[in-house]
Formats: C-alpha cells, sequence, structure tokens
C-alpha cells in the first residue's frame, strides 16, 4: 500500500478473492489495486490504468462480498470463500 505502482501482490481470481498458495480463496479476504497481483501489467504505461485497477477491482470485491453477506447472513464474516 502506499506505492505509486506495484506489478506484484497477493494473487485475485475474478471476484477479487486472494488465493491461497494451494489454490483456493481465503474467506472473506479480498484485494485489489496495489495489494493485488494484476496480469494485465504490460511494458506500456496507460494513463489512469493505475487508478482504474483500484475502483474497479474494490467495485468487484465489494459486490462478491455483499451477495455472499446477503445469500448467506449467519456466515457474512466468511464472504468469500470458496464455493
Ligand atoms: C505522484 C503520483 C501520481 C500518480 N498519477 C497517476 C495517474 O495519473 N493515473 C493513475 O492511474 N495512477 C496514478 N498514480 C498511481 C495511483 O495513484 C496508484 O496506483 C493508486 O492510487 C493505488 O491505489 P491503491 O488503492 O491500491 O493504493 P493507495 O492509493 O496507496 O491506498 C492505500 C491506502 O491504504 C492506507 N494504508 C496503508 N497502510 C495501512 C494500514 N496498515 N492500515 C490501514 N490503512 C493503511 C493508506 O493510507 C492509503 O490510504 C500516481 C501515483 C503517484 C504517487
Amino acid at each position: 500500500m502506499g506505492l505509486g505502482a506495484n506489478a506484484t501482490g497477493l494473487k485475485i481470481d475474478e471476484h477479487a478473492r486472494v488465493q491461497h498458495v494451494r489454490g483456493r480463496a481465503i474467506p472473506g479476504l479480498y484485494a485489489a489495486g496495489n495489494a493485488a497481483a494484476h496480469t494485465d501489467v504490460g511494458p506500456v504505461y496507460i494513463s489512469g490504468g493505475l487508478m482504474s485497477r483500484g475502483l474497479l477491482w474494490g467495485y468487484i470485491a465489494g459486490r462478491h462480498a455483499a451477495e455472499r453477506a446477503h445469500a448467506e447472513p449467519a456466515n457474512a464474516e466468511a464472504a468469500g470463500a470458496a464455493e
């Protein structure tokens, strides 16, 4: 956190859930922006590309966590658990 740009970080899936080294999502843990590893990092800097990552993946993470909490209110703290 607090970096201008970061090309490495925590591995996430399509819902922004942080992946365990064994390949499963860690329940309730999401990452976005510079905290996450993004596969779209290329050799060319695209203006706005860094801030939009945080916005996009933050939105994806928040939406997924809210959906999980709504579907399983008794297990809201476990939002993000692997299906
Ligand atoms: C001078 C400059 C110009 C830039 N210009 C552009 C640009 O034009 N376009 C573009 O796309 N990108 C630009 N960037 C890059 C962009 O700003 C960052 O990539 C982006 O802000 C990263 O967002 P983030 O949410 O991942 O991290 P951050 O914006 O760094 O947010 C991390 C947050 O976590 C907080 N935090 C840190 N540690 C803790 C802790 N232990 N507990 C609680 N909170 C904590 C920090 O205070 C901070 O608020 C620029 C960066 C810099 C430095």
